[in-house]
């Protein structure tokens, strides 16, 4: 597959049993539909960078094909930009036929970050409930 941005090949690596698509390019990263979930599930900390420390991270010119970026699995499919966020929101590419999404450099990193504040709110909130429960049981 090409890179939607810079039109690199894109390097296909194991995460685990996840298999990304990476551009050492310019560094985004292609994630088919449901990768994203999977990388959150296996709770990996700073993917990008430990993919950096073991593939290198080339200096490359950065530079865009025509600002507009393409599917790298369907034919001329145009992806569509939004924002995807739990806590922060974070910039992505989406495609609508295949479901896949673009993410430019460290985008994949802040979209793992934001999901762990998400989690840790969880956690204070959970603990909260746990601490009010004990309070009301010591009063009795
Ligand atoms: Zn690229
Ligand atoms: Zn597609």
């Amino acid at each position: 597959m090409k890179c939607p941005k810079c039109g690199a090949m894109l390097t296909a690596l194991q995460l685990q049993d996840i298999t990304i698509d990476k551009c050492h390019s310019c560094d985004g990263i292609w994630l088919d539909h449901g990768e994203l979930e999977k990388l959150r599930s296996t709770g990996i900390k700073g993917v990008e960078e430990s993919l950096e420390e073991e593939y290198g991270n080339p200096p490359a010119p950065m530079f865009s094909l025509d600002g507009y970026l393409r599917c790298p699995r369907c034919v001329d499919q145009g992806l569509r930009s939004n924002y995807v966020s739990y806590m922060q929101p974070v910039k992505m590419d989406h495609c609508i036929v295949c479901f896949g999404m673009w993410l430019d450099k460290h985008e994949l990193d802040k979209l793992m970050d934001d999901k762990q504040q998400l989690d840790s709110v969880k956690v204070d909130k959970g603990m909260k409930a746990m601490f009010a429960g004990l309070r009301k049981r010591i009063k009795i």
